[in-house]
Parts: C-alpha cells; sequence; structure tokens
C-alpha cells in the first residue's frame, strides 16, 4: 500500500536541534528522530512512507525568505515542502504568490505561534489570495498541546472560513480540531473540508475514530506530525483499524495524492 504522510515537520540541519529542544521544553514532548531531512527519509523508510509533506510555521514575518529558500531546496520527489507567510507580514500577499510562481503545492498557518484567531477579519484577505492562487492551505486545527486552552482553531471557526471562502483547498490538522472532536464530529464531519489524521488516533475512543473517518472517508489524509510521534507506529495503528481495505487506501495515498494533483506521476 502506498502511503503519503500529510503531516511532518522537519528543520534546516543547522537548527533542528535548536528546534527541537524547544518545542519538547514547552511542549513536554520527545521527538522521534533527530528533526533533519535525513532523519526523516531514514524514518519514512522504516515506515513504508513514499512521500513526506513538510510542514513549516513562520513564527516571525521576517522567516519567510528563509523558510522559502530551504523549502526549494529539499523539494523532491519524495518530499513536499509546505513553506509558511506570517499574518502581520507586510509583504503576505506578494509572498503567497511566491509560493505559488516557485511551483509548491501549498503552505501552512498556525494560529497559536503565529498569534491570531483563524476566522478574524484580517486573515480573510490572506485566505482570499491563497484560495485564488489554488494553493491548499494546512492550518492546525483545534486546542494546541503546547499552549493554554485558548479556542482559537475550533469547528466553529473552520466552518466561518468554508462558508465565506468555499473554493479555498482547507486541510484541517488533527481531524478537524484537537481535543474538539465532539463538535467536529456534529459540525465538520461529512463537509467539503479536507482533514489530517495526526495525533487523534491515539486520543480517541476508537469507535468515535472510526466512525469519524469512515463517514468523513473521502477527505481524510493520513499524516502523523513526525517526528513528535513515530511514523511507523500510526502507519501500523492505522493499518489495524478494522475498516475496508479500500477506504484505507484512500485515506493513507489517494485522497493525499488527489489533493497534490500528483496522482498521474506518482502511480506511474
Ligand atoms: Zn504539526
Amino acid at each position: 500500500m502506498k502511503i503519503i504522510d500529510f503531516h511532518t515537520h522537519i528543520f534546516p540541519d543547522n537548527l533542528a536541534g535548536k528546534a527541537l529542544r524547544s518545542i519538547e521544553s514547552t511542549g513536554g514532548i520527545k521527538p522521534k528522530f533527530d528533526g533533519t531531512l535525513k532523519g526523516l527519509i531514514n524514518s519514512m523508510d522504516n515506515a513504508g512512507v513514499s512521500i513526506s509533506v513538510v510542514l513549516s510555521i513562520a513564527t516571525k514575518p521576517k522567516q519567510f525568505n528563509s523558510i522559502f529558500n530551504w523549502a526549494r531546496s529539499i523539494y523532491s520527489e519524495r518530499i513536499i515542502p509546505f513553506p509558511s507567510v506570517h499574518p502581520d507580514d507586510e509583504e503576505v500577499h506578494q509572498h503567497i504568490l511566491q509560493i505559488k510562481s516557485e511551483g509548491f503545492k501549498g503552505l501552512k498557518m498556525h494560529p497559536y505561534f503565529q498569534g491570531f484567531y483563524i476566522d478574524e477579519e484580517r486573515m480573510f484577505p490572506i485566505y482570499e489570495t491563497i484560495a485564488k492562487a489554488g494553493l491548499i492551505l494546512v492550518i492546525h486545527a483545534g486546542y494546541d498541546f503546547a499552549y493554554e486552552r485558548i479556542e482559537k482553531a475550533g469547528p466553529w471557526r473552520i466552518l466561518r472560513i468554508m462558508k465565506e471562502f468555499p473554493e479555498l483547498h482547507l486541510v484541517a490538522a488533527h481531524l478537524g480540531g484537537w481535543q474538539q472532536w465532539d463538535i467536529v464530529e456534529k459540525l465538520l464531519i461529512g463537509k467539503n473540508l479536507f482533514i489530517d489524521t495526526s495525533f487523534s488516533q491515539d486520543f480517541l475512543e476508537e469507535s468515535q475514530f472510526m466512525r469519524m473517518i469512515l463517514r468523513h472517508h473521502g477527505m481524510v489524509l493520513f499524516g502523523t506530525d513526525t517526528p513528535w510521534t513515530e511514523q511507523k507506529d500510526a502507519v501500523q495503528k492505522l493499518k489495524k483499524i478494522a475498516i475496508p481495505e479500500d477506504i484505507k487506501s484512500q485515506i493513507f495515498y489517494q485522497n493525499a495524492a488527489k489533493l497534490l494533483n500528483t496522482g498521474s506521476t506518482l502511480d506511474s
């Protein structure tokens, strides 16, 4: 079974150690590899993952260029990087267009690391530019384990974005909203929104996890959040779930391939 991991994080070699240590100390969570490109490829080979989407987060506006340039340098058949823009970036619109014209598939934004509520009015022009460019927006959804529980990216807010921008290719991470899954199930499941499986299966009753991914199966993307989880474990846990094999392979591969619009080259 081919596998795309739609939610991974790595850092430039010279920053990886420091970045992992700082996230480890705020989040109280241990990385499963060294956070480098080489470490990720190793992990993918181990887990049977063909392709990883690498999500970056610009925690300051000025980080755009360094993330963008590094993302260009790691792009390959197996590594699909999503750069990032910061909402306070004065050139945010140009930068989104730059991401598009370089050939990237999408970008990542994070309300907790970047200090915004996802449905704030000031975000709307940004979403509009992303939607018009045809880029995929991966957004952290739900609470974040490293932050106080102030609701910045909950299901009602996601619904508001979906209503304003029905054409936006939106991926809500962590099964639509970390630790807000009861509301996600009522509000978002079955609607026109991609969700990834990262950091969800271990936190949910198996029955609820199965119910949610079955009802939403055409738009569920396998994701791990590695190095914060072990890619191989996440693959094996999802493989064990008692759902039809064709739905499993949609979640592991086809939904992501379709979204990334790379189906033709990958299937050859
Ligand atoms: Zn993540």
